[in-house]
């Protein structure tokens, strides 16, 4: 399969077992590391929120410093075990109120550890509510209105690539990714921002990484806009979940209470959440892979959404000449033979 196939298959992996695991299976590299599951670890969720519970842009760069460390270490990590394969990271995507405390008991507990009053605990959450989350102060969103933790999070990944270098290791390639782009004034904000970072680290430390800087596609705007995205994103990668969501305007954590009906009735034939909507969500990453390549030829093109580790969804990503996809660690061997499979299917077609 590796012989015939054209398409690069990569892992959606955070975690070390998770990086390993995809090693095993053949990964070439990991197309998404989601790096709000390192704020959730049990040892930085304080630090986390005491960023998020911050009064001003002090205290959160206060908090971020706990933070940097630990970020560091993740990615030190992570680039060891892939060995200078591509790592695309893409930066904090979730609404902030997801690290708050939800329980009552869960609040008194933060309290205390924080040192902050209950009272003020719970109006911060409060303040944070948001009536749709999905469509709220997530994504890329964050790093316009808190670009202190998107510099914390490039900054760690530099270091970590630099300190990679200090151990004589081959160098890694960092992708740093954006969440949620839609549009190109967005990107060149955040381009700039991770250039400046980048910069400053190397500086710092004597050494040049390469590196690249692009964008997720999940937004409709930001497929029909691709080419304005293209000045500054060196690469784009398909967030089918959140495209299809975007797409469909269905919410993907609540379309279980009728999807079925709707299969049921020959409305939709497969979910479109698990196999992609061609001809709709499909139509739209055709419409940004053609209009991104006008403005930028070279542009590297994925798809990292769960639709990444499906056959069929495989088969219309190769018809449409994306460079990679990314899926989880365990689908990667069905990933490579589908992929194989969509090159030999594409191949008698042109005969
Ligand atoms: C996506 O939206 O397709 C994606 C990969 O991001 P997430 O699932 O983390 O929203
Ligand atoms: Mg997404």
């Amino acid at each position: 399969a590796d012989e015939v196939r054209r398409l690069k298959v990569r892992a959606n992996a955070e975690t070390p077992l998770d990086a390993r695991t995809a090693r095993q299976f053949g990964a070439e590299g990991i197309g998404l590391c989601r790096t709000e599951h390192m704020f959730f670890d049990e040892d930085r969720i304080a630090a986390v929120r005491e960023m998020i519970l911050a009064d001003d842009e002090a205290g959160r760069r206060a908090a971020l410093t706990k933070i940097l460390p630990m970020q560091r270490d993740d990615f030190v990590e992570l680039f060891t075990i892939m060995e200078g394969l591509p790592v695309t990271i893409r930066l904090l995507d979730p609404p902030l109120h997801e690290f708050l405390p939800h329980t009552e008991e869960d609040l008194v507990a933060v309290a205390k550890a924080t040192g902050l009053d209950a009272a003020k605990l719970m109006r911060r959450a409060k303040e944070l509510h948001e009536t749709n989350p999905m469509l709220g102060h997530r994504g890329c969103r964050l790093g316009v209105s808190y670009p202190e933790i998107y510099e914390m999070q490039v900054r760690a990944i530099f270091e970590a690539a630099c300190e990679i270098v200090a151990q004589g290791k081959t160098a890694p390639i960092p992708e740093v990714m954006h969440p949620l782009v839609a549009k190109g004034e967005e990107m060149r904000y955040l381009r700039l921002l991770t250039d400046r970072i980048a910069k400053q680290v190397m500086a710092e430390k004597g050494v040049t990484i390469e590196y690249m800087v692009g964008t997720m596609i999940e937004l409709p705007r930001a497929a029909i806009r691709a080419g304005d995205l293209a000045e500054y994103a060196e690469f784009f990668s398909f967030g089918t979940n959140d495209l299809t969501q975007t797409t469909f305007g269905i919410s993907r954590d609540d379309s279980g209470r009728f999807l079925n009906a709707y299969i049921d009735k020959g409305i939709f034939e497969k979910d479109p959440f698990v196999t992609l909507d061609q001809e709709g969500v499909g139509d739209l990453i055709r419409i940004a892979t053609e209009r991104g390549r006008a403005v930028r030829p070279d542009a590297k093109l994925g798809i990292c959404g769960e639709h990444g580790g499906d056959p069929a969804s495989i088969a219309f990503c190769e018809k449409i000449g994306l460079d990679y996809v990314s899926c989880s660690p365990f689908r990667v061997p069905i990933a490579r033979l589908a992929a194989a499979q969509a090159a030999i299917g594409e191949r008698e077609k042109d005969r």
